[in-house]
């Protein structure tokens, strides 16, 4: 019988009222490997309403039993991040070890989040006026949801849900339906490590969840990561019912090479940036701009690199596993097509490459075109396949207006030895995250995460400071304690004396 994957609701397993359900595939052998299930609105209100009894307690609790649970979650995940790593690869494909990876980059915005208490701290004036007292604190908001993409079914929950726990909140997850088991791991961790029943719920779903958890009226903030077209909605309509948005969207990152890079540096972050978890990361690049004249010896070395890669079964020590669904894998291949038709020039085609690995797979190996042109789709769109574009430009200045005049801007890199040529870049690119001579910069978790332009909705970005001011309102209280000469009758606006 296929293994059933139910929500998780008010601290244990729901399997309850479930109409619907979707297949959930190993990608590296095509076959169904379980059916999760896709909560109606019934559902939903359930999963809310637990997190709603549970959100008021959690947050009166004191900053020490949060702490001690955040701790104890933490060794946890660390002692489990194997078994967390071998669900992903079973329902997204990538290679164990960069699954791994991410579950490290998780645990460390959970490290961050046990510093709660201080990340807390409050200002505090004393004597404002005469015998008057000013401070500030931070208070939960309540009830938060959190949306999450399939590329990353670890890390990206992590980049919320431990925050908004420390910083007093109750979270219901509704994490993609095509990599849904890794938050069920993350539940029962949670449960272990002692969180009230209720502060924590996985609901899986669809469209159907997800509109009924941005219109809920107990839901006080959404954090959303996933596609563009879903984050402009989601921003769009949860903001309209009254809520506090994060939207990150979709990315289209490029990677400038100026004349005087270390080639074989940038053949390296080339490769490994363009085709790890088969390009199906946000902050993937996907454009190689290259400044003349290096392109001919710049691809020369990636083509050596490419050669040497093994794409194959996650589980068996390869270099680059399959495509999440079979669907994804058809349009990706569907812009190689595009591409070559669009008169790009296909240095090495994904479509016919060996595999190691299942027949059935959703196999596509790594691409490389070069000669593209900004208007070819396999520039303009966001492929998320491991399909890497060169686009030759003449300057410093021309790379530059390319990136900028691309709508997204999750991230970029530039590679250079000329400091002052990357101290320009980073000051004039339009882009939230830039690496210099590193090809992912994805920030530290005491960092924030975000993009521009068409890759985040709202002002704050994840984790990092940004992610406490999400996550907490903030309140100043102006006392003054009872005192011999009380002020009297004074109507005017109030100063300070
Ligand atoms: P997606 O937009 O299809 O799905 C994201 C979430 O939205 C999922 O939970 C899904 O169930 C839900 N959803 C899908 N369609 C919906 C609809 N019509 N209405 C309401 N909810 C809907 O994204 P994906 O394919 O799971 O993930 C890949 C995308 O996520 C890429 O575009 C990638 O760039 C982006 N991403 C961005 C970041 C970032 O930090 N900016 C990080 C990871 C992934």
């Amino acid at each position: 019988m296929t293994r059933r994957i139910t929500h998780w609701i008010d601290g244990k397993p729901f399997g309850g009222i479930s109409e619907r359900s979707a297949d959930v595939y190993d990608p590296a052998t095509g076959q169904v490997a379980a059916q999760v299930d896709l909560a109606d609105t019934d559902t939903t209100d359930l999963a809310v309403a637990a997190a709603v009894s549970a959100a008021r307690e959690w947050a009166q609790s004191s900053l020490s039993v949060r702490t001690r649970v955040l701790f104890k979650f933490r060794e946890l995940l660390d002692s489990r991040k194997e078994d967390v790593a071998a669900a992903i690869t079973a329902e997204h494909g990538k290679v164990l070890s960069d699954a791994l990876g991410e579950v490290t980059r998780g645990l460390e915005v959970v490290e961050f989040a046990c510093g709660a208490p201080h990340l807390l701290k409050g200002g505090f004036s004393e004597n404002v006026s005469t015998k008057v007292d000013v401070y500030s604190i931070r208070q939960a908001l309540g009830v938060v949801a959190v949306i999450s993409p399939f590329n990353f079914p670890a890390m990206v929950p992590l980049w919320f849900v431990p925050i908004a726990i420390a910083t007093g909140n109750a979270v219901v997850l509704k994490p993609s339906e095509k990599a849904p088991s890794a938050s069920l791991l993350l539940a029962e961790l949670w449960e272990e490590a002692g969180l009230p029943p209720g502060v924590f719920s996985v609901l899986h779903g669809d469209k159907v969840a997800v509109d009924r958890l941005l219109t809920h009226p107990r839901v006080a903030a959404v954090s959303f990561v996933g596609s563009t077209p879903i984050a402009r909605y989601v921003y769009g309509t949860a903001t309209a019912h009254g809520k506090r948005v994060q939207a990150l969207g979709g990315a289209k990152n490029h990677m400038v090479v100026l004349p005087d890079a270390d080639l074989d540096l940038a053949a390296d972050a080339a490769v490994n940036a363009g085709f790890g978890s088969a390009g199906e990361r946000c902050m993937a690049i996907s454009a190689l701009v290259v400044v003349d004249p290096v392109a001919d010896d710049l691809i020369a070395k990636i083509l050596e690199r490419i050669s040497t890669l093994r794409t194959g079964d996650g589980r068996r020590g390869t270099d680059m596993g399959p495509l999440v669904t079979k669907a994804h894998r058809d349009k990706v291949a569907s812009y190689i097509a595009a591409g070559e038709e669009a008169g790009a020039s296909l240095v090495v085609d994904g479509r016919d490459q060996e595999f190691d690995g299942d027949e059935g797979g959703f196999w596509l190996g790594p691409t490389l075109f070069d000669q593209v042109s900004p208007e070819m789709s396999i520039y303009t769109d966001e492929i998320f396949g491991p399909v890497l574009s060169v686009l030759r430009v003449r300057s410093y200045d021309d790379a530059l207006d390319l990136v900028n005049a691309n709508p997204y801007g999750n991230g970029t890199a530039i590679f250079t030895n000329d400091g002052g040529a990357a101290r320009r870049f980073q000051n004039e690119v339009q882009v939230g995250m830039v690496g210099v001579n590193v090809p992912i910069p994805v920030p530290m978790a005491y960092y924030s995460f975000g993009g521009w332009k068409n890759s985040l909705f709202g002002d704050t970005h994840a984790h990092g400071t940004e992610g406490v001011s999400f996550f907490t309102r903030g309140k100043v209280v102006t006392s003054r304690w009872l005192d011999p000469g009380h002020g009297g009758l004074n109507l005017g606006f109030p100063q300070n004396t």
